[in-house]
C-alpha cells in the first residue's frame, strides 16, 4: 500500500455525508496484494510503536482514536491487529456499552471524558460518545432536539480536547450489508463464536437504513479539520487494518512530536 493520501476517504467538514459515495471494498485499481498489505501493516506497526514512545516521552500531546461501525464491522479486530506492535504500556483501550444506571444520571459525556487521554497518552475508543447520537436516535430513546443539542455538545467537547493538546481521529469502519450477513452467518455457524452474538445484532440489522442515516447525520455534523471522520473500507480485513494503521501513523507524524531534551548535562555523567 503506497498511497499516503487519505483524502478520498475524508468526510469534508460540515458537509452532508452520503455513505453510498464510499466503497466498502478496497479500490480495484492498484489494489495491493495480500503480502504487500501484511508488510505494510508490520511496517506501520513498528512506526506506530516508535511514535507512541515519543508521544509518551514528550507528554506535550495526546491522541484519541475513535472506532465506530455497524455490528461486525471489525472494531475489535482492527484494534487487535493495528496495536499488536505497540507496547501494552503505551496504549489504553476503552469500550463503551449500554450506560450504567450511574452513567445515565450524568450528562452523556461524563463517562467519556473520564476515559479521555491525558497528554502523553494514546487511547482507543471501541464505540464512544457517538452511540449517544446513533443507537439512541435510531431506537427513539432521544428526540430530535436532544440529538441536535448532543451533536453541538460533541463538537464543543472535541474542541475542548483539541485545545488541551489532544488530537481526535475518528474512523468509521464501512462494511456492506452483504458482508455483515456473511459475518453474522459465520458466527451462527461456529459454536465458538456464539458468545459474540446478541439479539440486538439482528434487530439492528433490520434497522440498517436508519443506522446509515444516523451515521451520515452524525459524521456530517462533526467532521472538522481538527477532528476529522474517515470512512475506512472494511469489507476486506487486511486492507482495513493496513488502512487504519497508515492513517494513525500519518496522524501522529502530523503532530510533529519531539523527544524532550535531557534535564541535566549528560556530558558530566561519569559511570563508575
Ligand atoms: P460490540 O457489539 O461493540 O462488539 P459487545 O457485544 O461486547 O461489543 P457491549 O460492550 O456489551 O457489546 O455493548 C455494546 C452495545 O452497547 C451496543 O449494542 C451499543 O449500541 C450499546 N451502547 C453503547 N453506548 C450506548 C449508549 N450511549 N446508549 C445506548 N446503548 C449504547
Amino acid at each position: 500500500m503506497q498511497s499516503k493520501d487519505y483524502t478520498p476517504w475524508y468526510i469534508s467538514p460540515k458537509r452532508s455525508c452520503q455513505l453510498s459515495d464510499f466503497d466498502t471494498a478496497p479500490p480495484s485499481k492498484e489494489r495491493p496484494s495480500d503480502s504487500e498489505l501484511d508488510d505494510h501493516l508490520v511496517d506501520m506497526g513498528e512506526k506506530l510503536n516508535k511514535l507512541q514512545s515519543t508521544l509518551h516521552a514528550a507528554k506535550s500531546k495526546g491522541l484519541l482514536v475513535v472506532f465506530q461501525g455497524m455490528d461486525t464491522a471489525g472494531k475489535d479486530g482492527v484494534i487487535r491487529s493495528v496495536f499488536s506492535h505497540v507496547s501494552p504500556l503505551g496504549v489504553r483501550a476503552e469500550a463503551f456499552g449500554v450506560p450504567t444506571e450511574l452513567d445515565s444520571r450524568h450528562d452523556f459525556l461524563w463517562r467519556i471524558h473520564a476515559k479521555a487521554p491525558a497528554l502523553g497518552e494514546m487511547v482507543i475508543f471501541n464505540r464512544s460518545h457517538y452511540e449517544d447520537v446513533l443507537v439512541t436516535r435510531v431506537r427513539g430513546l432521544i428526540d430530535e432536539k436532544t440529538c441536535q443539542k448532543r451533536l453541538d455538545n460533541i463538537l464543543h467537547f472535541e474542541s475542548l480536547l483539541q485545545d488541551a493538546g489532544i488530537t481526535v481521529l475518528k474512523c468509521y469502519l464501512h462494511i456492506s450489508k452483504s458482508e455483515q450477513k456473511k459475518r453474522l452467518q459465520a458466527r451462527l455457524d461456529d459454536p465458538r463464536k456464539h458468545w459474540k452474538l446478541q439479539a440486538s445484532d439482528f434487530e439492528d440489522r433490520a434497522l440498517w437504513p436508519k443506522f446509515t442515516q444516523a451515521y451520515e447525520a452524525a459524521m456530517g455534523a462533526t467532521s472538522t479539520p481538527e477532528s476529522p471522520w474517515y470512512v475506512v473500507p472494511a469489507d476486506n480485513k487486511s486492507y482495513r487494518d493496513s488502512f487504519v494503521a497508515g492513517l494513525i501513523v500519518q496522524t501522529l507524524e502530523n503532530m510533529k512530536l519531539k523527544t524532550p531534551k535531557p534535564t541535566f548535562d549528560l556530558s558530566k555523567v561519569k559511570l563508575a
